[in-house]
């Protein structure tokens, strides 16, 4: 039986029997839950569906994603099932449905800017940020897998933002929260929680908001979500908004609720999930949209992070441009200038999707990404392995007996792109990238939830 405080109780503001319904759901099972990526997998195994997201789905245990290489060709991503309302959102708010710029700030680990990226039209960009350096490595590692072009990562500050002026149609804040809404997830958060904590984190993500709202566009929509239930983190934040910065409630009342509860209330149209109610764990989504008559501010401009020299045009709208490191990134062609925009301002660790190496005649020699992205075939031989050959090859251990011609091959697994290796004397070396290896497969426990599009 999980332990709340008092005061967390107190602030949930319910009445004793809804209450109880809350603190018996909360002593349940957390359900379990992914999002497939439609453009590598279809799902095999599902225990129902996830009502507000077109390709969220229940599980009805918890596989060993690590033992299953379609995990890590990108075929879907372990996600909370109520955080993917955020979908649900862009959808009503039409966002889906024209080009756009819009910035994930606050990114890592990327559940939501792979969701974004899927959602949102093949010809916007979507900006992952993530402030935190050594959390961006994951961020890149996911949206690499999810292999969906129209990509950047940032690692800045919210407050690196402002210089850009006006930039984004859509930003998205998934703020650092108190975390309440994770208690049936991660017990042991619960003994960290107190009401001093609550609202350290309400003062930072006010900080955060207005740190972030000069970079978007007049006109342009706020996204806001938490994972807490509380109205310091929720409500009045956003009330806060409204009154500081005048922002603009978003009409949501076309956002079909699906299980969330509706809020309403001066300055807040939002939707609060509570465990008792759907199937997720806690998480609280709202909106505001920027007054379309204040007047942008001026940008400044630094140094350009984009190799122009090195800039190849590929075809279909897309190019490849270098970083100064010499990596080769595919880019939209008609986002160039806003790539070259954000790179020269906030610091950016992937001008787009990542292709590889830019070598001499401006080829590339082609990496991990290249491999992954949806929109590029690869023109190297195919090589099938098992389950075990498989494994292996993302363990990046030789693989031996390989019948194929010496040289680069792209390995597959169930028709999943694993990545690229290469073949010496019947040996096949694989090149997945060593910080992303896995350690210690399970084939035993292996079960396959999704099969390849491809097939
Ligand atoms: N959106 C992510 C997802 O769906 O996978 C989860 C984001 S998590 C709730 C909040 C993120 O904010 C963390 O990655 C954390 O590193 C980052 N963060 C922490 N402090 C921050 C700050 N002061 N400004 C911006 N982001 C911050």
């Amino acid at each position: 039986m999980l332990n709340l405080p008092d005061a967390f109780k107190e602030l949930l503001s319910l009445d004793q029997s809804e209450q109880s319904d809350f603190i018996d759901a909360l002593n349940d099972s957390p359900p379990i839950s992914l999002r497939v990526n439609p453009l590598k997998a279809h799902i095999l195994n599902a225990d129902g569906r996830v009502a507000w997201c077109e390709h969220g789905y229940y599980l009805n245990e918890r596989p060993r994603y690590t033992s299953d290489p379609a995990f890590h060709a990108g075929a879907y991503y372990p996600q909370e099932a109520s955080s993917m309302f955020l979908e649900n959102v862009v959808k009503a708010l039409e966002l889906d449905q024209t080009a756009i710029t819009a910035l994930d700030l606050c990114a890592a680990p990327g559940g939501k800017s792979t969701l974004l990226r899927q959602v949102l039209g093949k010809n916007s960009l979507l900006v992952a940020n993530e402030v935190i350096q050594s959390r961006v490595k994951l961020l890149e590692e996911n949206l690499t897998k999810w292999g969906q072009p129209g990509i950047m990562v940032t690692n800045a500050d919210p407050k690196q933002f402002a210089s850009l002026g006006p930039a984004f149609d859509l930003v998205v804040v998934d703020a650092p929260c108190s975390g309440e809404g994770m208690f049936r997830k991660q017990p042991d958060s619960i003994d960290q929680w107190s009401l001093d904590s609550v609202k350290l984190c309400a003062s930072r993500q006010k900080r955060i908001l207005s740190d972030v709202w000069p970079s978007l566009k007049p006109g342009g929509i706020l996204i806001y979500s938490t994972c807490t239930y509380n109205q310091f983190e929720n409500e009045e934040n956003l009330e806060w908004l409204t009154n500081e910065q005048s922002a603009i409630p978003v009409d949501l009342s076309n956002v079909p609720e699906l299980g969330a509860k509706r809020v309403q209330r001066m300055g807040v149209n939002a939707f609060r999930f509570m465990p008792h109610i759907a199937k997720g764990e806690g998480f609280f989504i709202a909106a505001v949209r920027k007054d379309g008559s204040i007047k942008p501010s001026k940008n400044k401009k630094a140094k350009s992070r984009l190799d122009m020299r090195q800039f190849k045009n590929i075809s279909d709208g897309y190019g490849v441009v270098a970083d100064w490191q010499g990596n080769g990134f595919q880019v939209n062609i008609d986002q160039l200038a806003t790539i070259e925009h954000i790179s020269s301002t906030v610091k950016t660790t992937m001008l787009g999707f990542p292709l590889g190496r830019m070598i001499k005649d401006r080829d590339i020699k082609w990496g991990h990404g290249a491999a992954m992205l949806t929109n590029l075939s690869l023109n190297f031989p195919r090589i099938e392995l098992d389950l075990l050959g498989a494994l292996k090859f993302l363990e990046k251990q030789d693989i031996q007996d390989i019948k194929a011609p010496k040289g680069g091959v792209q390995v597959f697994f169930e028709g999943f792109s694993l990545g690229i290796g290469r073949v010496q004397q019947n040996r096949l070396i694989s090149n997945y990238p060593t910080n992303w290896r896995i350690r210690k497969p399970a084939p035993e426990q292996y079960r396959r939830l999704v099969e390849s599009v491809n097939r």
